[in-house]
């Protein structure tokens, strides 16, 4: 893998640029899907534990409102940029756009390592930063979930932060505790839609998802779930990968077994030793031969360096742009099909949206209706991507931008603004 920053502002642009080349729109309106609404920065002053004081610096980017309130996630790491989240934010407009679900997009977080922090220390960040934020946030304004570095503990703090000032307000923020309104299914919700897409492209593809082996890179949230669901659906999970190393078994992982065996499933994202499976490099799970592979770690994993030797059939992207804009080009030439981020993770989102239904009804949903609700949107976002891919005779990345932009530009044309 390149050690070279991935710029992800670089690569959201260059797809939407190759979106807005097949689409007849003027340039002011170019612009308008280009640029942020709205960018925030601020600093965030921290009286720490031993007395001193420590400043971080809080982001806010809300990029397009068009199709309802702005959405997206809060990241707590010390290397968060405003291009970053530029990048981020507009990822999430067209994500939500794709599935259809009334958001737009946004994203924030704070230049903060919380494993270097106590936790009072993050609780009183956390709460700072809502507050500072806090005219600019809302059910109907923008709705923070968690992202790297923050989990359903910060979304209670910022629901909690908020609602200090604004009243009983649990529908701002998603991914909440089950107990405070958050919703079941949340937590395995994008591991979920990863293994539908899976399922739904192989299906499309021609390749029987019964015993065809899958390489997946990372083991958290999202990896350890779509390696739980494909398994469950017949698949081979024959690699997994962290940030430390890829274990491989021909015969493929018992998923199952291996998450029975972790002591704390939440927290822990490395991958416990195997019986008989191979330890190889870290970036070997991605370039093993197999029939499907999921990159579900960290952005930037597949690039002009590594393209070359991936010889997976079928590539979908569980983490947000993990594959460099120009690998993206090779792999479309050779024919290889991408399920892109904007469609294959948007699981997740899918089901922060049906939290904020049930918080603004002031009711809970069994986790059927969840699941089932979940597929529906998710199964609606794919048929589109797919009949679009083929009538155009387009990968599956640029018929998603083409659908999500022209939602966009279609809301903002009927508002007329
Ligand atoms: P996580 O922190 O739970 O897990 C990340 C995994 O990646 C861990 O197993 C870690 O060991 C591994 N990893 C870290 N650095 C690595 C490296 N250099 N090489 C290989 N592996 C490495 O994160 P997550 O919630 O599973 O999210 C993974 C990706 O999916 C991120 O890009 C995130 O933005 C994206 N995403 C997550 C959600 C969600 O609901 N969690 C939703 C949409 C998108």
């Amino acid at each position: 893998m390149s050690e070279k920053k991935h710029d992800l502002q670089e690569c959201s642009e260059t797809y939407l640029a190759r979106a807005l080349d097949r689409l007849d729109l003027d340039d002011p309106m170019r612009r308008l899907l280009r640029t942020s609404y709205r960018e925030i920065k601020f600093e965030l002053p921290l009286r720490r534990d031993d007395g001193s004081f420590s400043v971080f610096q809080g982001y806010r980017v809300q990029h397009d409102s068009s199709r309802g309130p702005f959405k997206g996630g809060t990241r707590f790491h010390p290397d968060i940029t405003m291009g970053h989240h530029r990048g981020l934010a507009q990822l999430m407009t067209w994500k939500t756009a794709l599935v259809d679900i009334p958001f737009g997009g946004a994203k924030g977080g704070i230049d903060c390592d919380p494993r270097e922090l106590s936790d009072r220390e993050v609780e009183e960040l956390t709460k700072q930063f809502t507050r500072r934020l806090s005219r600019l946030l809302g059910p109907d304004v923008d709705i923070p979930a968690p992202d790297v570095g923050t989990g359903e503990r910060e979304m209670a703090w910022i629901y909690e932060a908020y609602s200090r000032q604004h009243g009983h307000q649990p529908a701002v923020v998603t991914g909440k505790p089950v107990s405070l309104g958050g919703s079941v299914g949340r937590t395995e919700a994008t591991g979920r839609g990863v293994a539908l897409f899976t399922a739904w492209a192989a299906e499309t593809e021609g390749l029987d998802l019964d015993g065809a082996s899958i390489a997946i890179q990372g083991f958290g949230n999202v990896g350890r779930n779509a390696a739980k669901f494909l398994e469950e659906r017949g698949a081979r999970i024959v690699a997994l990968g962290d940030s430390k190393r890829t274990l491989y078994r021909e015969d493929g992982i018992d998923v199952a077994a291996l998450l029975e065996s972790l002591e704390d499933r939440e927290k822990k994202s490395r991958i416990p030793d195997i019986d008989d499976a191979e330890e190889r490099g870290r970036d070997e799970v991605l370039t093993l031969d197999v029939d499907v592979l999921i990159p579900a770690a960290i952005e930037g994993v597949i690039t002009a360096d590594n393209v070359g030797d991936v010889s997976a059939k079928l590539i979908v992207e569980g983490a947000n742009s993990p594959i460099h804009c120009d690998a993206d080009q090779e792999l479309e030439e050779r024919g290889v099909r991408v399920i892109p981020d904007i469609l294959a993770n948007a699981g997740g989102v899918t089901v922060s949206y049906l939290e904020w239904v049930q918080n603004r009804a002031r009711y809970r949903w069994k986790r059927d209706r969840v699941e089932c609700e979940q597929e529906e949107i998710l199964r609606r976002g794919w048929d589109a991507v797919r009949e679009r891919a083929e009538k155009e005779e387009i990968g599956y990345r640029p018929a998603a931008y083409v659908i999500a932009v022209e939602r966009v530009v279609e809301a903002i044309r009927l508002r007329g603004f």
